[in-house]
């Protein structure tokens, strides 16, 4: 068990009203969590105390080199009044993995599970309750050596803060247009697009705003070696139902490994739905569209848990997804995983865990 020192704020916030839409990302709660680690002592200092800025020397290395990284996940209040978080494990073996190609330090994965609860259990009064409403947590990881050479850092600090968010969709599953992009690429094989880090966040940025200019609101991105293959959305992976087939881009070392995507093929294959993870080409998305087997296109992550997609933009063509609404898959999808995650539907696979 982390042995956490919790230093509570004597000077705490109003909580937001009622009929606050809670902006996704803008308010943020009256405590975060912080760790330092030092080469030779390990993380040591686990503490919660209230938000307030972070102190850094201009040479810090995170500023320059860009090494940190950042998780997001959720925690719900049910109707019965628990506080329930979804698949943090995997969280924190995701921080690991992501760790490990950055050059940060391991966590026990124990101890990101313990910080992530006991911050959470401070600020219980900020989880909102509206429907689809949440508090979306943000632990990350920077490099904090003053020192302007290229190498690993020995200092690093584990921040976790808390933002209560209001539904993804205001007005329910809302279908999104989105921008195949085949100039800019994301992420290549050997490069970190399986990391979840900054630095492949501010790649993506310029296709972004392009695609904002012409109306649509996401990018999805290509392979960066051929450009031909799907790969994910840049905050989403994606999925394509095929004639029946569900069908998402396989993990090939470019792809962040959503652990929304985990649990959505999961559910397929115990709906005896078949699902394949594999290649997906421009081509075939195009045949698909075209002799009207594209039953249903949505992305998955942990902000929207299901995005329906009505339409994919491909140089000149723009290919619509049958009619442009909500297809009977995606819906299940968000009803299913909303459902677990707000303890509505009863957990049997051990995927929801209480924060007591
Ligand atoms: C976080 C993220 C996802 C979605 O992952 P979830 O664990 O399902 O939230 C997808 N793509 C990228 C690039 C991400 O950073």
């Amino acid at each position: 068990m982390l042995n956490i020192r919790i230093e509570k704020t004597t000077n705490p916030k109003p909580l937001p009203a009622a009929d606050d839409p809670l902006k996704f990302g803008t308010i943020f709660t009256d405590h975060m969590f912080i760790m330092n680690y030092e080469t030779g002592k390990g993380w040591h200092d686990a503490r919660i105390v209230p938000y307030q800025p972070v102190v850094l020397e201009p040479s810090a290395m995170v500023f320059h080199y860009g090494q940190e990284m950042f998780e997001g996940l959720k925690a719900y209040k049910a109707a019965d009044g628990r506080v329930l978080l979804f698949r943090p494990d995997m969280n924190a073996k995701r921080t690991n993995n992501t760790n490990k190609r950055l050059c940060i330090p391991q966590i026990p994965e124990e101890d990101f599970v313990d910080a992530v609860k006991a911050l959470v259990k401070v600020d219980a009064a900020w989880i909102p309750t509206k429907p689809d409403t949440s508090l979306y947590i943000r632990p990350f990881i920077i490099a904090t050596d003053p020192f302007l050479g290229v190498r690993p850092s020995d200092t690093y600090q584990f921040i976790i803060i808390l933002s209560p968010v209001g539904p993804y969709y205001p007005e329910g599953l809302d279908p999104v247009k989105i921008w195949i992009e085949d100039d800019y690429v994301r992420a290549i094989r050997g490069g970190i697009g399986e990391a979840k880090t900054g630095g492949n966040y501010v790649a993506s940025m310029a296709a972004q705003l392009k695609a904002h200019e012409e109306g649509y609101s996401q990018v999805l991105w290509l392979d960066g070696v051929e450009r031909k293959y799907i790969e994910e959305v840049g905050a989403m992976n994606i999925f394509f139902k095929i004639n029946g087939t569900v069908i998402t881009p396989m993990l090939n070392g470019s792809i962040l490994p959503g652990i929304t995507r985990n649990s959505v093929i999961a559910l397929c294959k115990e709906w005896g739905i078949p699902v394949e993870e594999r290649r997906v080409s421009v081509d075939e998305l195009y045949e698909a569209a075209k002799n009207g087997t594209m039953e249903e296109v949505f992305g998955t992550g942990t902000a929207a848990v299901i995005s329906p997609v009505s339409h994919l933009r491909f140089q000149d063509h723009v290919l619509q997804v049958q009619d442009g609404g909500i297809g009977e898959l995606s819906q299940k999808l968000y009803d299913t995983v909303s459902g677990l995650q707000r303890g509505q539907i009863e957990d049997t696979r051990g995927w929801v865990v209480e924060v007591k």
